[in-house]
Parts: structure tokens; sequence; C-alpha cells
């Protein structure tokens, strides 16, 4: 059987490419994210009463990535990128049906000039539909008792310093007043592959339209400059 789906929505973030993107929510809480309702979603009355909750499950596509296929096993990077496990034990984007689901903070609902929700600490790419938006049911989803399998925590955190010229570059007309905030948070997630270790090499993540250059060595990324994406 198969089943066809339309996108309600669709989510504006900083994050323009897969690299740097969190790989959960949650982690890097100054990324200011919306999503939109597109017609004919976009009724005010589609989201009454949402405001009341918190946090909400968006489902989405991993659009970026949906025509790349799947293998039964795959290796999550909180194994080191070298121990397999089953995809359905995973979160990985790559999968039959290349759906995610990520639980966020609703900061606020706004019905106009448009049906637009502003989310915190989503680890989505700019552009990625979304299928579906639930309210997050504490009673039922918060479970005390439940085990985490190999994602026994969160993730190690990288210390970040900046050199004296990226840290002037801050000042450069268009770059959001939490931009320093996000980049460090970012950073601070260890963005590079698994099983890259080399301090020589030079990094870039692209948030909002800059392109953030960095370097690793040991626990510790160093930002060397910003500059304007290009288009
Ligand atoms: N929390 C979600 C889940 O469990 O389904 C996503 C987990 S997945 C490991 C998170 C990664 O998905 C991000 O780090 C980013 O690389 C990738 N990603 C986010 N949005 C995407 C999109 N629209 N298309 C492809 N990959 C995407």
């Amino acid at each position: 059987m198969s089943y066809t789906f339309e996108t309600i929505g669709v989510i504006h973030s900083p994050y323009r490419e897969k690299f740097g993107i969190p790989r959960q929510p949650s982690l890097v809480n100054a990324a200011r994210i919306t999503l939109e309702l597109l017609p004919p979603y976009d009724h005010p009355d589609m989201v009454r009463g949402l405001d009341a909750f918190s946090h909400v499950w968006i489902s989405f596509v991993f659009h970026q990535t949906a025509d790349r296929g799947w293998q039964p096993l795959v290796r999550p990077p909180r194994l080191g990128g070298n121990a397999k496990v089953g995809v359905f034990a995973s979160r990985a984007t790559h999968r039959p049906n290349p759906l995610g689901l990520s639980l966020v903070r609703l900061l606020r609902v706004d019905t106009q000039p448009k049906v637009v929700l502003t989310l915190e600490g989503a680890d989505l790419l700019d552009g990625t539909p979304v299928l579906d938006i639930k309210p997050y049911i504490p009673f039922v989803e918060a479970r005390a008792d439940a085990r985490g399998g190999f994602v026994d925590g969160p993730p190690p955190q990288l210390s970040v310093g900046w050199d004296a010229a990226a840290r002037a570059q801050l000042t450069a007309p268009g770059l959001p007043a939490d931009f320093a905030l996000l980049v460090e948070q970012v950073l601070a997630q260890d963005p590079r592959p698994a099983y890259q270790d080399d301090p020589e090499r030079i990094y870039g993540v692209a948030l909002h339209q800059w392109n953030v250059r960095f370097r690793v060595e040991k626990n510790h990324a160093q930002v060397i400059e910003i500059q304007p994406l290009t288009p």
C-alpha cells in the first residue's frame, strides 16, 4: 500500500545546509525557527488552542536526502561512526520513508498576516516541508522510566573561541543580534563527521546568509572568519 501526503507548512530556519544542523532538537536554542502554514491549511482555525501547549511534535520530510535511498543498517554518530544499528533503532535521515519527527518548544502562534508558529531548538533545514503538527502531552509522553539505548545523555560539547578578526566581523551590517550565540551553540555540538579529526582542516557552516569558517583541535572549535554566503 502507498499513501500520498500533502505539505501543510514550510520551515524557515537559519540552517542553509545539512552540515552544522544539530543532530537532534533542543541542542541549539539560539536558533529562531518559524513554521509557516500553507494554503489551504493556513486558516487561523487550524491552530486554535495550540498556544496552550509549550511543545509540539513536528512531522516532516527529509526532503534534501529523500532520493538517496536507505540501508537496513546505519552508523549513528553517537557510536563513533563505526558501529552499526538497524535503521529503525536510529534517527537516521536515510529511511524507507524519509520522515522526521522533532519535539520543539512552541514560543508563539501568530495568525496575522499569516499563520506562523515560532519554534525554539529545531533541528530542521531551511525549506523543510512539514506534514503535521501535534501538541506534546507530558503525562503521556514524558516517561521517567524510559531507556535511551545507545543514546545515554547529551553529547559532549566543544568549547568555542574566536579569532580577533572573526570577532570583529560580528559587527558587520545585517548580522542577526544573537548570531555569536548561535555560532557558539552550533559549533559546540561538533558538526564534523564522527571519523574526522584533522586540526588543520577548515570547515564552513552556513547560518543565515553567512559562512562561518572554523577549525577543531581536541575539544575546542576556533572561529576563523565570517564570510557572506555566495548565492
Ligand atoms: N529529530 C528528527 C528525527 O528524529 O526524526 C531528526 C533527526 S536527524 C538525525 C537530524 C538531522 O537531519 C539534522 O542534523 C540534519 O542534518 C538533517 N536534516 C534536517 N532537516 C533535513 C531535511 N529537510 N532534509 C534532509 N536532512 C535534514
